[in-house]
């Protein structure tokens, strides 16, 4: 086990307290009737979980990222709406303006993103451009003025409440697959923007999941991030920081089906014992706790190496990906094992067992599916041994 320094202890008690008093009662209702947990959102953004790798001078708390790693996992062992919300909002939207914006857009997002009065987004997928964001069809064509955007992003997380979000859109047609999009901050009331479809979802029911449209929609000068042709760049380095804070939603939900699995086994009786005392049930929890280690270690240890890399975080591709297929496929067995030791109890909504397994589900499929993590994975380590 890692040792935590005090400051990643105090990320650790302050965001477990405020899991219990704040969200978990809260996270049945929320699940039940789909409403976004706005208030909550912005207590969270009051005790800096809105901003927390970011500088002070932007209103962010300045920790580090296993510190986000941590509060991700915390928040998400409770409540995995409440979880993907601030990881889409660190670690797609802050930070690419963090990293990639010149001073004067940081200036004028950061500080409101990094206090939660702000909640952002992050556009990449399209209808025909899911794994392959080459296949990108938006558009961002100069003016004069600014640039006009046409087209559509779909199953945008945070879309309905986002006041700013940054995209991806074409702006060299006849350029590259992947040298020809830029990324652009897109603000709330931009003309021809409007929110359209909002999803119905499995799991993660008090998250939102939208479709966002852009119609001849006009942004000034200013709003492009990094130069013309990165797009493709910014949204690999985005999704980098994005797939650790997804694996730390994962672990979240994992260790939440163990803690629910171990009491219930402890409490049910059958055959005149606890269901505790039977093998079949003990081996299921010992996997379970085992697989949890690992995966906190490889979210940790990916954690680590953002913080070390700093802007250049070449290698933590390999480790971020790593961390998100492991703890994502991790939480998906959880949940399942946690349902099979509650048995018929497991399959109906009076313990959340089962909401625990409609939300693990989504971990494997978004900022990137499980394939592609392993694709990632792969060509990393084939690179490393090409002669
Ligand atoms: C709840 C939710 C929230 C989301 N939030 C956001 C968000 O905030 N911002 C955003 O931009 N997107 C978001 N997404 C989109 C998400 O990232 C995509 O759904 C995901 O990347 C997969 O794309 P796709 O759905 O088009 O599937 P496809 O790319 O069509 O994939 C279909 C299947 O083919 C497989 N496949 C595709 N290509 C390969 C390959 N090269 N090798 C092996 N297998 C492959 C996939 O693994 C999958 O099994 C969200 C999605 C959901 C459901």
């Amino acid at each position: 086990m890692f040792d935590l320094t005090e400051e990643q202890l105090m990320v650790r008690n302050m965001c477990r307290e405020f899991a219990e008093k704040e969200l978990r009662e809260q996270a049945v209702e929320i699940d039940r009737t789909h409403r976004f947990p706005l208030e909550t959102t912005r207590k969270l953004g009051e005790l800096g979980i809105m901003g927390v790798v970011y500088d002070d001078k932007y209103g962010g708390a300045g920790m580090d990222y296993i510190s986000y790693a941590i509060a991700v996992e915390e928040i998400s062992r409770v409540c995995a709406s409440s979880g993907v919300i601030v990881s889409a909002h660190n670690s797609l939207c802050v930070s690419p303006i963090n990293y990639f914006g010149t001073e004067e857009q940081k200036q004028k997002y950061l500080p409101k993103l990094c206090k939660g009065e702000h909640i952002g987004a992050f556009g990449l997928t399209e209808p025909n451009a899911g794994s392959d964001s080459g296949g990108t069809k938006t558009t961002a064509v100069a003016d004069g003025k600014g640039f006009i955007l046409n087209g559509s992003k779909n199953f945008i997380t945070n879309g309905e409440y986002a006041d700013v979000h940054v995209t991806l859109a074409v702006t060299d047609k006849s350029g590259q697959k992947n040298k020809n999009t830029s990324f652009f901050i897109i603000e709330k009331g931009d003309p021809g923007f409007s929110v359209g479809k909002v999803e119905d979802k499995l799991g993660i029911c008090a998250s939102s999941t939208t479709e966002m449209i852009y119609e001849d929609c006009k942004i000034p000068e200013g709003r492009m991030l990094g130069k013309p042709g990165e797009g493709f760049k910014i949204a690999m380095h985005t999704l980098d920081g994005g797939r650790v804070g997804i694996a730390a939603q994962a672990l979240g939900i994992a260790q939440a089906a163990l803690e629910e699995a171990a009491k219930y086994a402890n409490m049910r009786e059958q055959f005149g014992a606890p269901i505790g005392r039977l093998q079949a049930i003990q081996w299921m929890i010992a996997d379970m706790a085992t697989e949890i280690e690992a995966s906190r270690l490889l979210v940790y240890q990916a954690a680590s190496i953002l913080d070390k890399n700093g802007a250049n975080r070449r290698p933590a591709s390999k480790y971020a990906a790593m961390a998100k297929l492991y703890a994502a496929e991790c939480a998906h067995r959880c949940a399942h094992k946690c349902i099979q030791i509650h048995g018929g109890y497991g399959y109906v909504k009076d313990y959340i067992a089962e909401r625990l397994y409609r939300d693990a589900r989504i971990t494997e499929i978004y900022e990137g599916t499980s394939e592609v993590q392993r694709l990632v994975i792969a060509l990393n380590v084939l690179s490393e041994f090409e002669s």
